[in-house]
C-alpha cells in the first residue's frame, strides 16, 4: 500500500527485485478486511501499486488469501489486471493461498479458477498451507528465520498461537536466541521421520510438509495429501502449469 515511485528508486539501488504483495480478495472483500479510513479501502491503491512495481521491473507475487468468502469473487481479480503488456505479465505470479483456518475442502473450486487465471495470460500457482514444496518452503522451515514476541519468546510458525508451549526458544538479556526442544525437534529430529514419506515417489518435490505439520504429527503415520495417488499427480501437473520465478520454469 505504501509503495511510490521513489521508493522504488531506492530498493532497485540496493538490488530488490521481487515483492510478494497479499490481497484479500476482490475489491469489496479486500476492503472489508483493510482499509485507509472508514471510508476508503486499500484494494485499487494496492492494484495500481503492484503496476507501478512491474512498470519498474520489480516481479511481484501477488499472494491472494482464499476463503470460503473470497472465492466468488476471485475471477473478477483477472480484469483488472487485464491492461499488462506481455513483459509485465512475465514477471507477475499469483499465488492462491488457503488461509490455515479454513477447514473445508475448497481445492477443486480453486483449480477452477486458477485455470480461468491462466487462460488470461496471468501465471498463478496454488498451495494450501500444508502442502509447501521444497522450492516455496516456509520462512519457519528456514534455520535462520525467528519471530521474537514483545516479550522475548521466539517463534517459529506464524500460523499458531504465541503461546509459551508454542515457543521455540527465547531471546536473553544478551541479545542471543536460547532454542529449546521444539526448535530441535522441529529442525532435526522430525526430518525424514515419516515413514509414507520415505517410499513416497513426489518426496522430492513435497518434503512432506512444513516442520509445523510434521511436529504436529510426531509419530503418527501422515500424509499431507491423505495418501491420496490423484492429488500427488496433481502436485506434479501443477509443477508443468506454474511459473514461480524465472529461474524456476520448467
Ligand atoms: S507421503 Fe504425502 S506427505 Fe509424504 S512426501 Fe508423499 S505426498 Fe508428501
Amino acid at each position: 500500500l505504501l509503495i511510490t515511485q521513489t521508493m522504488l528508486e531506492e530498493c532497485k539501488k540496493y538490488n530488490v527485485s521481487n515483492f510478494q504483495i497479499t490481497l484479500d480478495g476482490h475489491r469489496n472483500r479486500h476492503n472489508q478486511v483493510r482499509f485507509i479510513s472508514k471510508t476508503k479501502g486499500s484494494y485499487d491503491k494496492i492494484v495500481e501499486n503492484i503496476k507501478l512495481c512491474l512498470k519498474n521491473d520489480i516481479s511481484v507475487v501477488v499472494r491472494i488469501n482464499v476463503s470460503e468468502e473470497t472465492l466468488s469473487d476471485l475471477l473478477h481479480i483477472i480484469t483488472d489486471f487485464e491492461d499488462l503488456t506481455e513483459i509485465e505479465r512475465e514477471i507477475l505470479n499469483f499465488l492462491f493461498h488457503e488461509v490455515w483456518q479454513e477447514e473445508k475442502e475448497l481445492e477443486v473450486d480453486i483449480s477452477t479458477i486458477v485455470d480461468q487465471y491462466r487462460k488470461h495470460g496471468l501465471a498463478t500457482s496454488y498451495i494450501d498451507e500444508n502442502s509447501a514444496s521444497i522450492y516455496n518452503s516456509c520462512y519457519a522451515d528456514k534455520i535462520n528465520q525467528a519471530t521474537i514476541n514483545y516479550n522475548g519468546e521466539v517463534f517459529k510458525c506464524t500460523a499458531r498461537d504465541y503461546t509459551p508451549e508454542n515457543s521455540d526458544g527465547i531471546l536473553t538479556e544478551q541479545g542471543d536466541i536460547l532454542w529449546n526442544d521444539k526448535f530441535h525437534d522441529r529442525m532435526y529430529k522430525t526430518r525424514f521421520q515419516n515413514q509414507p514419506c520415505l517410499s513416497c515417489k513426489i518426496l522430492p518435490l513435497c518434503n512432506g510438509g512444513c516442520s509445523q505439520h510434521r511436529l504436529e504429527h510426531k509419530n503418527v503415520p501422515y500424509c499431507i495429501y491423505n495418501f491420496d495417488e490423484n492429488k500427488k499427480l496433481n502436485i506434479i501437473k501443477e509443477k508443468f502449469f506454474t511459473r514461480m520465478h524465472h529461474s524456476d520454469s520448467l
